[in-house]
């Protein structure tokens, strides 16, 4: 016995190291803050982008290293190589937010490591789980008796979404091949890895051809669903978006609404980019009829400005939902109740859930909804701004943009594509600020995507001036 007490405290001498004392962890933490001032101090104007790749040692050493040094690899490493994605520049892609109160909310949750699966165990950060997707029930008008889940992004809150479809609607064994899925070229490719990872590969998926401007056309696919349903096939769902990732355009939302209610199909809508835009006079009747979605997707890491690591969904059938995703172990017994509210881990894959609600909560609850407003339409003109100095710099556009996402190509008269994408890698090479580019019916163009809340009028300046700089290096054969 003495013998055994012995080695556990000789262990325990090691071990503690785990738990640093109050002055040690004012060492730390003094270290850490001081290492966020001063890249916040020089985020706005940091490069967005470098092509450089990793080439310090990274690997896990088996003796500790000091904090100094494994944030001076941080520094160098991570955050000055590939795309800077906290950087006001950041016009690429969906650009993300990055909000220092999230921060400090994911610190506290991981100092407490309140953990938010299931009520019995943290019901109060179950209640901020449920705070938020209540929220997010209101903002789109969805019932209360709908449930919802916070994810760890857009792309998981798709699957849940269309797992609760397939469930809903039985699609399964003889039926999967019979099935069919109406969606746009447009739609985010997270839905068709979602379809496979969940066993719908061999669904018929009906690409709809698009409007001029890369729409959904309702009657198209109600041509459509009559065709199959005469050819003895199973239409069973509609998946529409509120902001393409590649255009940023929003589907005819009512009318793809009343077409589902019609022809009793599951009504999906992915507004993981576009959806909080709804908070905005000025766009949210673009939004009409949402709420007759049977799912919906947002992504407060988008347009919330929430750093990586947040999605949502909401699911007006509870029942859809529950079938995949509720289950009890032996082991859970004690954490069941009826009197409680729903567990996050009946409406997910994941039961360990990092306590994500706060991230989103804090922020929410710090600044008010004002705060988030300004911000989303001041992106808003800030796309407007910058069309137009494209236009004056004798760029064309895209058409009027439904929200933060638009594009330009150079007029150039004998090789557009290929002028188009060698003033791409010229932007990517000078890296002052990040854009994308994409193809659009043949046609090779850049991305402007204005989300980021640095994102500023000064910035768009200092867009335009790299986007003019380039352009010349281009024109004058500058550039290799
Ligand atoms: C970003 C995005 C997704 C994927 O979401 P993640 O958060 O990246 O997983 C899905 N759909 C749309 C429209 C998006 O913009």
């Amino acid at each position: 016995m003495q013998e055994l007490q012995d080695k556990i405290k000789a262990l325990n001498k090691v071990s503690g190291k785990l738990e640093p004392s109050q002055d040690q962890r004012q060492g730390l933490i003094t270290e850490a803050h001081s290492f966020a001032d001063s890249f916040l101090a020089k985020v706005a104007s940091m490069p967005t982008y470098s092509g450089a790749s990793v080439d310090r040692d990274m690997s896990i050493k088996a003796e500790a290293i000091p904090l100094s040094q494994l944030l001076d690899l941080f520094k160098t490493e991570v955050t000055e190589k590939g795309i800077q994605p906290a950087s006001a520049g950041h016009l690429g892609y969906i650009p993300g937010g990055g909000l220092y109160a999230s921060a400090l909310a994911d610190y506290l949750v991981g100092v407490t490591n309140e953990y938010a699966g299931v009520h019995f165990a943290s019901p109060g950060a179950v209640a901020i789980e449920h705070a938020v997707l209540d929220w997010l029930k209101a903002v789109f008008s969805f019932p209360t008796s709908a449930v919802g889940n916070l994810t760890s992004g857009g792309s998981i809150a798709n699957l849940i979404a269309l797992t609760a479809a397939r469930d809903k609607y039985g699609i399964k064994n003889e039926l999967i091949p019979k099935s069919v899925i109406y969606l746009s070229e447009q739609v985010h490719h997270c839905i068709q890895k979602a379809l496979r990872i969940i066993g719908l590969e061999d669904v018929i998926i009906r690409e709809i051809p698009l409007d001029e401007e890369f729409r959904l056309q309702p009657q198209v696919i109600a041509e459509a669903i009559a065709a199959d349903r005469a050819a003895g096939l199973n239409p069973f769902m509609v998946i529409a978006s509120a902001g393409t990732t590649d255009t940023g355009v929003v589907d005819p939302l009512k009318a793809l609404g009343e077409l589902c209610q019609a022809e009793g199909l599951w009504y999906h809508i992915d507004a993981a980019y576009g959806g909080f835009f709804i908070l905005l006079e000025q766009t949210k009747a673009l939004f009409d009829g949402i709420a007759l979605a049977d799912s919906l997707v947002v992504d407060p890491h988008k347009g919330l400005f929430i750093p990586y690591g947040v999605g949502a969904v909401l699911v007006k059938d509870k029942a859809a939902v529950m079938h995949s995703n509720h289950y009890t172990a032996n082991y859970m017994q004690d954490t069941i109740s009826d009197a409680h509210p729903l567990n996050p881990a009946d409406v997910s894959p994941e039961l360990s859930k990092h306590f994500r609600g706060l991230r989103v909560w804090l922020p929410l609850q710090l600044y008010g909804l004002e705060v988030f407003k300004a911000c989303l339409e001041e992106k808003l003109l800030l796309t407007h701004y910058m069309r137009q100095k494209l236009t004056d710099l004798g760029f064309e556009i895209g058409p009027e943009p439904d929200l933060s996402v638009s594009y330009f190509w150079y007029p150039h008269p004998t090789d557009p594509n290929g002028f188009n994408q060698r003033l791409m890698d010229a932007l990517m090479a000078d890296g002052d600020v990040f854009l994308s580019s994409t193809r659009l019916n043949g046609r090779f163009v850049i991305r402007i995507a204005l989300l980021s809340f640095r994102t500023k009028l000064e910035t768009v300046d200092r867009a335009v001036r790299m986007i003019e700089r380039c352009l010349r290096n281009v024109e004058f054969g500058n550039v290799e």
